[in-house]
């Protein structure tokens, strides 16, 4: 019977009990499908036989209302408030033509005992007087479980035939029915033969499951479904990952009656997820761990080693030239030298050991080996660090180029103190390393807890540098450089830092911070014009003054400095000849092309140059042949031990001759005392002296009282 009649039936019966009350309430009692008559106020007025029967665990007919819970939507999920859906069946208020259609609405049922959900296909109407007077609402409720079933089957069988997934379904003894065309491919089985199987015989014969065949039935049996990631061998050397699911299709008494296998093809994604597996763990260049693996290694490695109370070493690895390496040859040299030490570094440790590259050129590794004091696992490391010293200092053969290569390690052992974290130790490593690159002879360092705060000190201080008002804080001092037998000729400017909190600050200790954090090139550059400027004025005393300006490497490579040096020297007016620029001797060695060039543009320009702290360098003085500089300033280390040290007098001696073939001047630094002005004049009266003995730096005032207008007038 279609719905639109039945309710035309039950709207005349209604009406008729209305009128007749009592006596015709068989008549809704005796139709077959589940009915019930609501008053206008939506309290249920009748409520049939078959309606009871279907709502039979809600006794009270008031429930019905008061209680929408045994409704629910969307497969039984969400609950289903009766009372307000019929409520917006009967408003607005307008009578609605006695021939519309009554209104559907498809929810589910469940049974409280056996939580069995069935469909309920709700459809209501609403009765109205011909006042437009709202009469009754109507709702008779259809079993739907019958269709439900056939629909539920239906789009089994259409997702099955229609889709790149492997697909089958099998029959009630579990044999393959349908194998679908994407199945057959998958694994590489013909549908006869894959009929011939069961679910189970394929799944020993292809599957590796990661669980047992036992425990996906006893999953299928408790909740009909199973899904998991498996792997598929279709050959036995080939592997697909893949997600495999079973649904299992039974009646209420479990009667199995067909599986629903699907397998889904998902190696692309396992592939995938591989790769950023790797990408995440691994440093691309070198294939070593990366910073993060390494992190993890550490942090398990701290907790061991504190649970079962020995000690190990962390040691951070650094090439010492890496970044002029890449300048000179490039990024492909520098890679391929990084993979070489990285190869160098995976061969001469154990497969357990941790290598990790951290950073550019930066290693760090983390070995297996256990020590049971700090002092022990301090000479394990000592051996470990210069094993790794001997096999990475040596030659390196790349691109048809030999390069030198040189390692800092700093080491820190582990566990240190009681709250270190595995950054903490990542640190302290760090900071060794630092501290060894920063010595000159000892490559190899171990962590000490000075390191920290001078790095907290240089923090401090770089951020200081950063934030300095130049014209406040910093000035220039002037040291007299002073001619045979006493007379000044000239002077060298020191730079003095005087910081509103942190107080005085010496230059040995603030420069090199100035040139790491590259805030000297604007302290150099404030420097050159306040010294020209100074220098002009100075000349106007004694045209022959000369100032010499301490000129920094980062300065001296930076790309515009001559045009910076030629626009103050413009801006102040002074006269080049004036000026002495003193250069240090790694100035030169580390790109001698470039200081050639730059140094001849300079002496074209009118200034001279000097090199400073003459003799503490490395390098042979094969340089001083090609370039036009104009004086060396003997290093004052060399002139402390004048006249008593006898290497030192041969150093001097060995200097100043080299500097006479070479007609060049010669200044003497750090002479405090009259012998060693005296030993250095018996050499030669030519010699300029700078020192405490003529003269400490001074303020400008104090320098131009001093050592310029007292000679003036002298
Ligand atoms: P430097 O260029 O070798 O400067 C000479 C240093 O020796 C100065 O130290 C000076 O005060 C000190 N000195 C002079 N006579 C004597 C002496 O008789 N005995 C002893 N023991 N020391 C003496 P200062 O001023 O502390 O400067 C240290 C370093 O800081 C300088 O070494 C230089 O490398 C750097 N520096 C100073 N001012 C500047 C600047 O304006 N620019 C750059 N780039 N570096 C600067
Ligand atoms: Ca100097
Ligand atoms: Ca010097």
């Amino acid at each position: 019977m279609n719905s639109a009649r039945l309710h035309s039936q039950l709207e005349a019966s209604v009406t008729q009990l209305r009128e007749e009350k009592e006596s015709k309430l068989e008549i809704i009692c005796a139709f077959h499908e589940a009915v019930i008559v609501f008053k206008p106020d939506l309290t249920p007025q009748i409520i049939n036989q078959q309606a009871k029967e279907l709502l039979k665990h809600y006794p009270q007919d008031s429930d019905l209302i008061e209680q929408p819970l045994f409704f629910r939507n969307k497969k039984a999920t969400i609950k289903f408030d009766l009372k307000q859906w019929l409520n917006d069946q009967i408003t607005p208020s307008i009578p609605v033509t006695p021939a519309s259609d009554p209104q559907e609405y498809l929810v589910w049922i469940r049974d409280p005992m056996t939580l069995k959900t069935t469909p309920l296909q709700l459809s209501a109407k609403a009765l109205w007087t011909e006042k437009g007077l709202l009469k009754n609402v109507l709702l008779v409720i259809y079993d739907r479980s019958i269709h439900a079933q056939a629909d539920e089957h239906k789009r089994l069988m259409e997702a099955a035939f229609n889709s790149y997934d492997g697909q089958f379904i099998t029959n009630e003894k579990g044999y393959i029915t349908h194998p679908n065309a994407a199945f057959c491919a998958l694994t590489g089985l013909e549908v006869e033969r894959l009929k011939s199987m069961t679910l189970t015989s394929w799944l020993d014969q292809q599957v590796t499951l990661k669980t047992t065949t036992n425990e996906v039935l006893q999953t299928l049996l408790q909740t009909r479904h199973w899904s998991g990631e498996v792997e598929l061998h279709p050959m036995p050397n080939t592997t697909f990952y893949a997600v495999l699911s079973i649904s299992m299709l039974a009646d209420e008494h479990f009667n199995i009656e067909h599986y629903v296998v699907t397998i889904q093809n998902i190696t692309d994604i396992h592939e995938a997820q591989l790769a950023i597996e790797q990408m995440a763990y691994y440093d691309d260049l070198t294939g070593l761990a990366n910073r993060r693996l390494a992190f993890e290694h550490l942090d398990l490695a701290l907790k061991h080693h504190k649970r079962h109370r020995t000690y190990a070493a962390l040691f951070f690895i650094n090439l010492d030239r890496f970044k002029s390496i890449n300048d000179a040859f490039g990024r492909s040299t520098g890679d391929a030298l990084l993979k070489q030490v990285a190869g160098t570094l995976k061969q001469m440790l154990r497969a357990e050991d941790t290598v990790a590259r951290v950073g550019g050129d930066e290693f760090l590794i983390l070995t297996q080996d256990k020590a049971t004091s700090h002092n022990q696992a301090t000479q394990n490391a000592y051996h470990l660090a210069n094993k790794i010293s001997k096999h990475l200092n040596r030659n390196f053969h790349i691109h048809e180029t030999t390069l030198s290569n040189r390692v800092c390690i700093g080491i820190t052992i582990f566990p240190f103190q009681e709250n270190d974290t595995a950054e903490d130790l990542m640190m302290y490593a760090d900071l060794a390393m630092s501290a060894a690159k920063r010595r000159s002879n000892q490559k190899i360092y171990f962590y000490e807890p000075s390191l920290s705060e001078v790095v907290i000190e240089r923090r401090t201080l770089e951020h200081a540098l950063t934030t300095a008002d130049l014209d406040q804080e910093f000035h220039l001092y002037y040291q007299p450089q002073v001619g045979y037998p006493n007379h000044t000729i000239g002077a060298e400017t020191l730079l003095r830092w005087h910081h509103p909190e942190l107080g005085f600050i010496p230059p040995d200790k603030f420069i090199p911070i100035a040139e790491e954090g590259r805030q000297i090139l604007r302290l150099g550059h404030w420097t050159l014009q306040k010294a020209f400027a100074q220098a002009k004025q100075w000349a106007a005393i004694n045209p022959q003054f000369n100032l010499s300006i301490n000129i920094s490497p980062i300065q001296f490579y930076e790309a515009d400095f001559i045009q910076q040096t030629l626009q103050i020297m413009r801006d102040t007016g002074v006269n080049p000849r004036n000026i002495t620029l003193e250069l240090t001797e790694g100035v030169l060695i580390s790109d001698i092309q470039y200081a050639l060039k730059t140094i001849e543009k300079l002496s074209r320009l009118g200034f001279r140059t000097s090199i400073d702290d003459f003799g503490t360098g490395y390098s042979s003085l094969s340089y001083l042949q090609k370039l036009p500089i104009h004086e060396l300033k003997i290093d004052k280390s060399f002139i402390a031990n004048v006249p008593q040290s006898s290497d030192d007098i041969a150093i001097v001696e060995s200097i100043i001759s080299l500097a006479r073939t070479k007609g060049l001047l010669i200044v003497a630094e750090g002479v405090e005392k009259q012998e060693q002005a005296d030993f250095l004049h018996r050499q030669s009266t030519d010699i300029l002296i700078q020192g405490y003995l003529f003269g400490q730096p001074c303020s400008a005032e104090q320098f131009e009282e001093q050592h310029l207008r007292s000679k003036e007038t002298a």
